[in-house]
């Protein structure tokens, strides 16, 4: 279960609090609890009137600072708040608490722990040093008096309490602790969680392209870097790029609008990236011109894909508001050992401007060598149409 300590704080702005506010107001709220429960242990074990007083002093401080710290938002304000908040419960009240509790023989040393652990959590660099040692010395003044005048046992009533007065103790301090570490466990996991989908988003953003949410040319020429490493260690046999471009598009634009046109981008990128397997990138290398990373594929298997492509994308419907055929051009290149990723774009380019200027509509490789005969049937249940009207990619079984 959740704790959800804004319930007991509304109205402050918990939510845009910083980390150690939030503790503070567990601390407050736990040591409201601790107090309570210690008072009422005091009547129990009948303590001494003084040990009862400074309880209720310790209340009222600590209610003091529950109503300070709400009202009042400003840092250097909370700052003080903590420093008096340390001082007071670890170098007073708390020895106080100690000398009229019954000293060495009651539960109260317990609680010197929170006052370490609340100093430390709490206040920063030289404040904390400070009073870390302060609250030590107050803690060592009360039981040099306890040990050398033995002035605490007289305020140890009926008989010695210090079983119950111990156990009753480690019933608050070991929650309290609990509960610290609790709120840092859960505060860690969702400052990571926030910190892993910050850097999802921000690698997305460097990575993708935001209209068709395919790779952009910068993931693109990385992505074919790592893979001419790849062939070169002997880790990769080889690879394969398809590029892409449609045809007399400025037309389309011309014709039936920008937004049009940018329908057909974005169902181009979803014939490609269906038609690809995982391992493949699909990148918007320009406009309407994409280009694709085919690891482990030779030009032949390359070449059927992108052949395999160009008939989807003449078959399916782009864009609703268009009513004649696009077709696509492309080029297909393989990765020989020498290359440059400039060098290899530079040769699947060729093949796609020789594509253009054979008629468009058709793939070419091998600067405009013979193709390859192309045989591939498309298994039905991987087609899916694109839009939800007329041609579909079902139609396309045959090349
Ligand atoms: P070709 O068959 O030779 O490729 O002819 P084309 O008309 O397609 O010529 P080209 O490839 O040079 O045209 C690119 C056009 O793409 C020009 C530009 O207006 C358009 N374009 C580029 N980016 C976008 C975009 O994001 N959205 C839309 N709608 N159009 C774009
Ligand atoms: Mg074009
Ligand atoms: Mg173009």
């Amino acid at each position: 279960m959740k704790l959800d300590y804004s319930l007991f704080f509304k109205g402050s702005a918990v939510e845009n609090a910083n980390l150690k506010r939030d503790f503070f107001k567990q601390i407050l709220y736990s040591t409201i609890f601790s107090m309570i429960a210690t008072l009422i242990l005091g009547f129990i074990l009948n303590k001494d009137p003084y040990f009862i007083l400074i309880n209720v002093i310790i209340l009222l401080f600590l209610a003091f600072l529950f109503v300070a710290g709400r009202s009042d938002e400003e840092t250097f304000m909370q700052k003080k708040i903590y420093i008096a908040y340390t001082f007071v419960l670890g170098s007073l009240l708390l020895p106080l608490l100690y000398v009229f509790g019954g000293g060495i023989h009651s539960g109260i040393p317990l609680l010197f722990v929170v006052a370490g652990v609340t100093t430390i959590l709490l206040l920063d660099n030289l404040s904390m040093v400070i009073m870390l040692i302060l609250n030590f010395a107050s803690i060592m003044f009360v039981y040099y008096l306890d040990y050398k005048l033995g002035y605490c046992d007289k305020f140890t009533f009926l008989g010695n309490n210090t079983y119950i007065d111990i156990a009753m103790s480690v019933c608050f301090v070991g929650p309290f602790i609990g509960l610290f570490l609790r709120e840092l466990v859960r505060r860690f996991e969702e400052s990571q969680e926030k910190a892993n989908e910050l850097l999802g988003r921000i690698e997305n953003a460097a990575t993708k392209d935001p209209l068709t949410g395919a790779y952009n040319r910068r993931y693109l020429i990385e992505y074919i870097d790592k893979c001419i490493s790849k062939v070169d260690n002997g880790e990769l046999g080889a690879f394969s790029i398809l590029m892409f471009d449609i045809d007399h598009f400025k037309n389309i634009n011309d014709t039936y609008g920008h937004l049009a046109g940018d329908d057909c981008i974005k169902s181009l990128t979803v014939i490609l990236e269906r038609s690809l397997r995982k391992v493949d990138v699909v990148s918007r290398y320009g406009g309407e011109e994409f280009i694709c990373v085919l690891p482990s594929a030779e030009d032949t298997p390359a070449f059927r894909r992108a052949e395999q492509i160009r008939n989807t994308v003449e078959n399916t419907i782009l864009s609703e508001v268009i009513d004649k055929t696009i077709t696509v051009s492309g080029g297909v290149a393989m990765y020989k050992a020498g290359m440059t990723a400039q060098e290899l774009i530079e040769a699947v380019d060729r093949n796609l401007y020789i594509a253009k200027e054979s008629g468009r509509n058709q793939i070419v490789w091998h600067d405009g060598g013979i193709p390859p005969l192309v045989y591939a049937v498309y298994s039905p249940d991987t087609l899916q149409p694109v839009k939800n009207s007329g041609r579909r990619f079902s139609d396309a079984t045959k090349f």
